[in-house]
């Protein structure tokens, strides 16, 4: 009999009519059922986190902050259940940066909440007045997740939200629910009931979420075209919003990289999770003098890297996670092919069970082909050659995205001058998908709005409230 997951709501299990099978993308196994909840059961949620709310609101900075560190804490107990759960569902591998990594972060971010504060801002306090600036909670927050790092999205959404005194209902990604459900299940033990909830099922209840006026904000990642429907949908309640979107992200290496040196950053930092990570690096403009050495250096490591059975422990690099994702990326290289694009290594499907796909490097690859120009999402890296840096920086500056972006090089001046161009949310230097809970994260143009960890990513909580009084 497969194993059933619930939902929780108010502090209790809760069941479904309807059950699915979620299968595990690297032997299509069944991993367990998913409840398919529905409107009512986006209600109770909602019900839930309301009530919850009217006395959690009032809570003090220790008990938040004590809530957090128990987050905290069950993260950390339940790491090996969890972690396990999660590579059967998702797919990717124990070890590397892999699921026991994804929970370590889980944990980490949860620890490092409960340091964070919002203290009052004195303003003014003159013989006339005294005004003070408070950080209050917004209310109920609806959270919305991907599939491709479920429990720690999740966690991000979740710890600032519980901090700064609101309640949470959170709704899993339709591929990757059961580690969060169950995650939930245990994370909810440890908070007053219905301080956070979960509920699962498909993408409509996302959008009755984010247009459902018992939520005041909405905190999503996921696609761009999910999250400017998501923006539509909170409009008529003007619910703030905080969208992490997909990227596209571009490495600008100059002609003074030693790139043998980097070459280890440049692979991590596109292939981290099969390349299923949104501020993963995408495409490669590297110069003409060093296009050749930096293909054999990123060739050479590709080699040695186990791709395979998530489950077995010296394996690096799982699956696709899903089916549509697996064919998109297929479609996306066989599309480079027709357009005059070689795979230096990989660039066919591995034989299945499961959505294997190589590690690919393509080369003979322009912008205006689809694998530059979109958000590829799998484990290919396009590497174009460039021979002049204002033309590189401008190639790497087209497009809809802004999540992130790397320039590597020896020259610190120079790097800073190219960082300075580059048009991103974040921009590293000789690193890339680095991220950290005191950082600030997030995109510009269509690659999100607002700004996740950090003092920004706290205040985005919160509401601001002014007490102005006459001395
Ligand atoms: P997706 O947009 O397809 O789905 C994300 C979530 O939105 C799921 O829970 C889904 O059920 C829900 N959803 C779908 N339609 C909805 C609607 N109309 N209203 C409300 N919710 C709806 O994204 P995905 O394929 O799960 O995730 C991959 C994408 O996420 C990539 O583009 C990636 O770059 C992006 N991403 C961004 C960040 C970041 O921090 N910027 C992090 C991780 C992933």
């Amino acid at each position: 009999m497969d194993q059933k997951y619930d939902m929780t709501i108010g502090g209790r299990r809760v069941g479904a009519e309807r059950y699915e099978e979620i299968r595990n993308p690297a032997n299509a196994s069944v991993v367990g059922l998913c409840p398919m909840g529905t409107e009512s059961h986006v209600e109770q949620a909602i019900a839930a986190a309301s009530k919850a709310f009217a006395s959690w609101r009032n809570s003090s900075d220790a008990e938040r902050a004590g809530a957090c560190q128990a987050i905290a804490k069950v993260l950390g107990d339940n790491a090996a259940e969890l972690s396990v759960l999660l590579t059967r569902e998702q797919g990717k591998p124990r070890k590397g940066l892999g699921s026991e990594f994804e929970l370590g972060g889980c944990a980490a971010w949860a620890g490092f909440t409960v340091t964070q504060s919002l203290p009052v801002k004195v303003l003014e306090d003159s013989p006339k007045n005294h005004i003070e600036m408070h950080r209050v909670p917004i209310g109920v927050v609806g959270s919305i997740t991907p599939w491709n790092w479920p429990l720690l999205i999740a966690i991000w959404h979740i710890a600032p939200a519980i901090r700064t005194g609101n309640t949470v209902v959170i709704k899993p990604s339709p591929f990757t629910p059961l580690s969060t459900l169950r995650m939930i299940e245990l994370v909810s033990a440890a908070l007053p009931p219905g301080v956070v909830n979960v509920i699962a099922g498909g993408d409509e209840l996302g959008a009755k979420l984010s247009q459902h006026p018992g939520i005041g904000k909405i905190v999503f990642t996921g696609s761009i075209p999910t999250g400017k429907k998501i923006m539509a949908s909170a409009a008529p309640t003007l619910k703030p919003l905080t969208l992490e979107l997909g990227g596209n992200d571009p490495g600008v290496v100059l002609p003074d990289a030693n790139v043998e040196q980097l070459a280890e950053g440049m692979f991590w930092g596109a292939f981290i999770n099969s390349g299923q990570t949104c501020a993963a690096l995408k495409r490669l403009y590297v110069h003409d003098s060093l296009f050749d050495r930096t293909c054999s250096a990123l060739a050479e490591i590709a080699r040695k890297v186990p791709v395979g059975d998530s489950m077995v422990e010296t394996n690096l690099l799982g699956p696709l996670q899903n089916e549509r994702q697996y064919r998109k990326v297929i479609e996306l290289v066989e599309d480079a092919k027709r357009h005059g694009a070689r795979a230096l290594i990989g660039g066919e499907p591995l034989a299945g069970p499961g959505y294997f796909y190589p590690v690919t490097l393509m080369t003979h690859i322009e912008d205006g082909t689809r694998l530059v120009d979109e958000e590829q999402f799998g484990p290919v890296l396009p590497i174009l050659r460039y021979r002049d840096v204002d033309d590189a920086i401008a190639r790497a500056n087209r497009g809809e995205f802004g999540l992130a972006a790397s320039v590597w090089g020896t020259d610190r001046a120079q790097l800073s001058a190219v960082a300075a161009r580059l048009e991103a949310g974040t921009v590293y230097i000789n690193k890339h998908a680095d991220i950290a809970p005191h950082v600030p994260f997030g995109g510009i143009k269509c690659s999100g709005i607002g700004r996740e960890f950090g003092e920004e990513g706290l205040e985005a909580f919160t509401s601001i409230k002014v007490i102005n009084a006459a001395a």
